[in-house]
């Protein structure tokens, strides 16, 4: 008899896992909290690398239809100084697919694609070890057991205290999120700054970055170094009174720099928050992590590409799977935990130390780390 496997969690590391069991006709429950998948507004635009990301598409079979989907001119990246003057403005050459970007929406859409997911399924609680398997408790009362529940439900994981006792801590790093909408005729002058792909502004301890995504939407995030608490003197649903407190944070930088700040619609306040660089746990059998639940770190990049690998990565271990015993799936999943840990460590000590020199107190850190990356 197959195993019962849940997913708690629709993101890209809970779809993919999914998405690739599905690929091998293994029968996968995905429980999903919010209600519908346009609930929320899904984020910003995401660039997928070849070994990470795209490889994970590769394995559910969706290279191709990303291809289609993605936009390789999103790379282009433009850094400028506080006062305007461009530092760098690379491009990629043509053909170059090794991190193109595409919207959140269009990647989760791809990877739903047949998936039967059970919406507004809340998790609150995974207990291991009962004698019907891992029980599963939702926020409606209900119980489920499973033989196998994966918790990819992201930074506030409530599978995550099956395993682990840790929590996330705060980076001493906010970014304040805002978005300008038809960019290119709304913001002729702002849409010739961003060019195709991503602006940064580097100062001292702040930062200003514009990505475009599809359809002349552009996300900007006001990044600084602060007490979590910076803003109790605010009301964050005041926009005209955050806009007002984030010009002042930027003040004296370019005019058309700070008119990302001036045009921006609501204002979204994210503390940076992120678990302990090795971040493990003694294996429990029926129960493990991936993505952001598992290693969530500063956002550099890498967090939907691993989370996705993983999963794509983990549902592949089981579906060619040595044997369809407990045992058999307990050793599968061993396995794959070992390897997700050294990946994850190698790139939450990357990102951290990229954190520092992105948000520093000099911005010729910035400069230099954009240099080492991405040679001209
Ligand atoms: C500003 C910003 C920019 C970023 N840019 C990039 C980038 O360019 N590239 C990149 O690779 N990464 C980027 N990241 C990181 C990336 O967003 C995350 O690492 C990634 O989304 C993690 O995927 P996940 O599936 O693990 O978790 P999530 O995307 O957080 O998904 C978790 C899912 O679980 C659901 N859920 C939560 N709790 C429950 C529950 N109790 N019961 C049921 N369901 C639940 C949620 O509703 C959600 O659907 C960025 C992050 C931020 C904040």
């Amino acid at each position: 008899m197959r195993q019962r496997i849940a997913v708690v969690g629709s993101g890209p590391a809970g779809l993919a896992f999914a998405r690739v069991l599905h690929r091998h006709d293994h029968p996968v429950t995905v429980l999903e909290r919010d209600p519908a998948p346009d609930a929320r507004p899904p984020g910003g635009t995401l660039d997928l690398h070849e070994g990470l990301g795209q490889l994970a598409l590769d394995k559910a079979g969706l290279l191709t239809e990303f291809q289609a989907l993605s936009r390789p001119e999103g790379q282009a990246m433009r850094i400028l100084d506080t006062d305007g003057t461009v530092l760098r403005d690379w491009k990629p050459r043509p053909g170059d697919r090794a991190n193109p970007e595409i919207d959140r929406r269009q990647l989760r859409d791809l990877l739903l694609g047949p998936l039967d997911v059970r919406w507004g399924q809340g998790v609150t609680q995974v207990v291991p070890g009962t004698r019907d398997g891992v029980l599963v408790h939702f926020a409606d009362g209900r119980q489920e057991t499973f033989d196998l529940v994966i918790g990819a439900d992201g930074a506030r994981s409530r599978v995550r205290p099956a395993v682990s006792p840790v929590t996330p801590h705060y980076t001493g790093v906010t970014f304040v999120e805002t978005s300008l909408d038809d960019v290119d005729t709304r913001h002729p002058g702002l849409a010739r700054l961003i060019g195709d792909g991503s602006l940064a502004v580097y100062g001292v301890n702040r930062a200003l970055v514009a990505q475009r995504n599809s359809g002349g939407h552009v996300k900007v995030y006001a990044q600084f170094r602060a007490p979590q608490a910076w803003h109790t003197h605010l009301d964050l649903t005041d926009t005209e009174a955050v806009r007002s407190s984030l010009l002042a944070l930027f003040d004296g930088w370019a005019a058309p720099v700070l008119d990302l700040l001036r045009h921006g619609t609501a204002f979204v306040n994210r503390p940076l928050h992120v678990l302990p660089v090795s971040h493990t746990w003694t294996h429990v059998p029926g129960v493990t992590l991936l993505g952001d639940a598992a290693h969530l770190m500063p956002p550099l990049g890498a967090g939907a590409n691993l989370a996705m690998l993983e999963g794509a990565e983990l549902a592949e271990s089981i579906a060619m799977g040595p044997g369809p015993g407990p045992g058999d799936l307990d050793a599968t999943v061993r396995a794959f935990e070992e390897k997700m840990w050294a990946r994850a460590c190698r790139w939450a000590k990357m990102t951290t130390a990229g954190l520092e020199r992105l948000v520093s107190p000099d911005p010729a850190e910035a400069l230099a780390l954009f240099d080492q990356v991405q040679p001209s």
